[in-house]
């Protein structure tokens, strides 16, 4: 008589409750309550089969709305897809026991569940836990099976998982990785944490030494193979990521510092934890953002390692994504990335990380959508349905139907924009009232030179040599600098290549030469680094010349000129190196030689400075930072830091008006040269050069084909009567979609 009368209130309850997602909490909490359970959970299924964990009372709040056991694994699922109560002593045991870290269930002993079907459907999963270790009885079993088919009738499951996709949806800010928006179902990596491996005793030495041994060759086996899978999508600079994991794998540091540990009596994942731990830390404390970066690398080819020992990944064909993937995890790795068929690759979103990892650079080289640093994603499963904005650095989980639809609208209108893109490769970017615009790529590693020249730059526009000096262990010699710069001059053939000399210090910190300074920004940085450091500025003049002898595309560019000293003491050294050489025979010519004017004191003397000059490029990055005062790697100000800011736009207006007056050619490459808006702008203006990004190349074309020159000058005269950003970039924005060309903005 009690047992029905409690049956009868659990289910009355359930059936009264206020929200489809009170009635899951109220029918644990007066099972468990009635029942007198340790444990009570349930378990509905999603649109895949997966298990969630909707409700609990006694198993890790935490868990809760968080765990969701894939369709047909553990316990949960053997009771789903026998349709059969299962009603276990020692839940651990048993061969289909699946622990989920975060509910914390190792506590409870027996493990009781009863599938809610209806209409011949599982739709969930009841399940009883308690501590000692104990089948339940026939009475308490009977209650429970009959709440499970009595609960098939209330539970309303459409209605909860409504609430909770309307509840879920999110989005998360990170760092860009890489451009372009991605739309796809989620695949979680890192699965496999070797950082969460415990160490234990090694039983047999001998063999375990022997098994280690294996697993490298395995994974070097594995690595080759998913080098080849992406075959030709790699230019040679990226293939060099893989060949980082070679050369990691064939590190005597590495390889003998695991067998020194399984000696000492460490068990595998023991040793390889602490080795990989140590060089991973290693890399963890350097300065140099990108040598630091590395360490990413070294934990992806720990969990290979883990991972590939524990035979968790199955590469068996059918485990391949066949829908549009998103891969998501801590790190997402150069493997991770292999496996998935790049036609259903659809994005990369990294929890850590930031835009120099590799995922980063082969993100960018495979044209796929990346956000990088967003934090760990709670509550994320695989499948769930993502959009990642490379584009905006933004990740929005399971999106409202409405943004989905506007996601959709845009990545259409990006395809048709595509296939217009394609043909215009190699047409002009000439106004639709016939001025025609260069466009240059600016480029820092070798990786960039060929997606420049394939996106049909007319020249490279900024050369940031810095960047082989960052990514080098000392400054490289004379003829490693020639060999990088000969190979960049060659593959721009008879275009231009515009070299800029070193430009360390401020954001810039080389990790073997490290510069203390109170206000980095302001010191010992670009031109005024290079002079004080004479044999290492006169190596690089020297590599530059030699590597453009016979050839007639180089030009020479300094960083942060702002003074007439600057200028002249250049020249001597330029004219020293080229006797230099002459004298030792190399068939040397004087390049033309720029600056950037990034300094705001050089505006007024660019006239004074004509004579010594043949180009300027606007450095509108460190332009912008210095007019505004405004820190353009400071997230504090960054909302506020804005290179269409009047001031900035002012500045520009009056360089324009000192190089036609002085007809000194003129150029843009800093980030102002990718931004739709600011382009209008600058076009309207004058500017008839342009140096970005390769990926933002085909866009600005597109945009300049569709615009009148005599448009972009109205829109610059009712801009510059505004006297903040955030105005000017609406007035702008509004004009091209009146133009037709508003979905540039998107
Ligand atoms: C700039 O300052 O605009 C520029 C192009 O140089 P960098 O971003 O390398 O400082
Ligand atoms: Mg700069």
């Amino acid at each position: 008589m009690s047992v029905i009368l409690d049956l009868t209130r659990i289910v009355q309850a359930a059936a009264e409750a206020e929200s489809p997602s009170a009635q899951v909490s109220v029918i644990v909490d007066s099972i468990q309550h009635y029942m007198n359970l340790d444990v009570c959970s349930l378990y509905l299924a999603d649109e895949h089969g997966d298990m969630a964990l909707l409700a609990s009372r006694g198993l890790d709040q935490a868990a809760v709305g968080h765990v969701r056991i894939p369709a047909g694994k553990g316990l949960v699922g053997l009771v789903a897809q026998s349709r059969h109560p299962i009603n276990i002593a020692d839940a651990a045991r048993h061969p289909a026991f699946y622990g989920v870290r975060e509910t914390q269930e190792e506590q409870y002993s027996s493990f009781f569940g009863v599938p809610i079907v209806r209409s011949g459907v599982v739709i969930g999963v009841l399940v009883a836990q308690s501590r000692e270790a104990r089948e339940l009885s026939d009475d308490e079993s009977a209650v429970l099976v009959t709440l499970g088919s009595q609960l098939a009738l209330v539970v309303a499951t459409e209605s909860i998982w409504q609430d909770i996709n309307k509840s879920s949806a999110r989005t998360l800010s990170g760092i860009k990785g890489a451009p372009g928006v991605g739309i796809g179902q989620v695949r979680l990596c890192d699965d496999v944490d070797l950082y969460s491996a415990t160490d234990g005793p090694c039983d047999d030495i001998d063999a375990t030494l022997a098994e280690w041994h294996d697993l490298v060759n395995a994974v070097l086996a594995d690595v080759k193979r998913e080098q080849a899978g992406l075959g030709d999508l790699l230019s040679q600079d990226v293939a060099t990521v893989f060949d980082a994991y070679y050369l990691m794998l064939s590190d005597p540091s590495l390889v003998n510092g695991v067998a020194q540990l399984i000696q000492d009596g460490h068990h595998l994942p023991g040793a390889l934890k602490r080795v990989i731990h140590h060089h991973a830390d290693v890399f963890l404390a350097m300065e140099d953002p990108y040598l630091r970066a590395r360490h990413e690398d070294i934990r992806h080819l720990g969990n290979k390692l883990y991972s590939t020992w524990r035979g968790l990944h199955n590469d068996d064909e059918s485990e391949l994504p066949t829908t549009r993937t998103i891969l998501v995890g801590a790190q997402v790795s150069v493997s991770d990335i292999a496996r998935v068929p790049t036609e259903f690759l659809a994005g990369i979103v990294c929890f850590q990380g930031s835009n120099l990892s590799h995922t980063a650079v082969l993100a960018n080289a495979l044209g796929v959508p990346a956000v990088m640093g967003v934090g760990e994603i709670r509550g994320l499963y695989n499948r769930d349905l993502l959009v990642v904005d490379g584009n905006a650095a933004r990740v929005i989980v399971r999106p409202h139907a409405s943004v989905l639809q506007e996601y959709q609208r845009f990545l259409k209108a990006e395809e048709q924009l595509k296939s217009e893109l394609q043909q215009l490769r190699d047409l002009p970017a000439i106004t639709q009232d016939g001025t025609t615009i260069r466009l240059y790529a600016n480029s820092g590693l070798l990786a960039d030179i060929s997606p420049g020249l394939q996106a049909g730059a007319e020249g490279l526009g900024l050369y940031r040599t810095e960047i082989p000096f960052m990514v080098s262990d000392t400054f490289p010699s004379e003829d490693e600098q020639l060999a990088v710069y000969r190979q960049i001059l060659q593959a721009y053939g008879d275009k231009p290549v515009y070299m800029r000399v070193l430009d360390i210090g401020g954001d810039k910190p080389l990790p073997y030469f490290p510069i203390r300074e109170e206000n980095p920004a302001l010191g010992w940085r670009g031109i005024r680094f290079c002079l004080d450091n004479s044999s290492l500025f006169m190596s690089q003049i020297r590599a530059m010349l030699r590597a453009a002898e016979g050839r007639d595309n180089l030009r020479i560019m300094l960083p942060m000129v702002g003074s007439t000293s600057e200028l002249v003491e250049f020249h001597k050294r330029l004219k020293d190196a080229l006797l230099q050489l002459t004298d030792e025979g190399v068939n040397v010519q004087c390049p033309p030689v720029g600056i950037m004017v990034e300094v705001p004191s050089a505006i007024s003397q660019l006239r004074s400075w004509r004579e010594q000059l043949d180009f300027i490029s606007i450095g509108s990055n460190d332009l912008s930072q210095y007019l505004l005062a405004l820190d353009r790697n400071n997230p504090r100000v960054a909302a506020s830091y804005d290179h269409v800011h009047p001031a900035v736009l002012h500045e520009i207006a009056r360089v324009i008006e000192i190089a036609t007056d002085t007809q000194l050619p003129v150029s843009v490459c800093g980030e102002m040269s990718s931004d739709p808006i600011a382009v209008v702008l600058l076009v309207g203006m004058g500017m008839r050069t342009l140096s970005m990004s390769a990926a933002q190349l085909p866009k600005i074309k597109w945009l300049l084909r569709r615009i009148s020159l005599q448009s972009a000058r109205a829109i610059v005269a009712e801009a510059l009567q505004l006297n903040d950003a955030k105005q000017i970039r609406k007035l702008v924005a509004d004009r091209l979609y009146v133009l037709g060309a508003g979905e540039i903005l998107w």
